[in-house]
């Protein structure tokens, strides 16, 4: 997937979210608007090991990711909300962990979660 790609996936998914708080929005834009201007998609580290993302980093704090999904406040997220079936998750339903274009060069957790989450389309 090129820079282009990445842009477009990841600007479709946080447009056709159905609901956001202010504060959420705020913070997910912050992060695709990184992954934009820095021009660093899933690709342009094509070639380095991936290492997990940690929960303490500033991206994943401000969007509130956890590697389990399940510890989420049920207020904030629906039980049906995971990364791999978000439609910024690389890998698939099966993976336990997988690239996320919000993590440039990181795995996030199959069964794990965050505030910029999108529904996968089906193709
Ligand atoms: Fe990435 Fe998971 Fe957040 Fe989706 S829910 S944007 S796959 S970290």
């Amino acid at each position: 997937m090129n820079k282009e790609q990445d842009v477009k996936k990841v600007s479709s998914a946080l447009l056709k979210r159905k609901s956001w708080t202010r504060r959420g929005f705020v913070k997910a834009s912050g992060a695709a608007a990184a992954v934009i201007t820095t021009g660093i998609g899933t690709s342009a580290f094509a070639s380095a090991p991936a290492q997990r993302v940690s929960e303490d980093g500033p991206m994943a704090a401000a969007l509130n990711y956890v590697h389990d999904a399940r510890t989420v406040d049920a207020a904030k997220r629906l039980s049906s909300q995971f990364c791999n079936n978000c439609a910024l998750y690389a890998g698939t339903a099966q993976d336990e962990w997988a690239k996320c274009s919000i993590f440039p060069g990181k795995l996030v957790a199959g069964a794990g979660w965050c505030s910029a989450w999108a529904p996968k389309q089906e193709s």
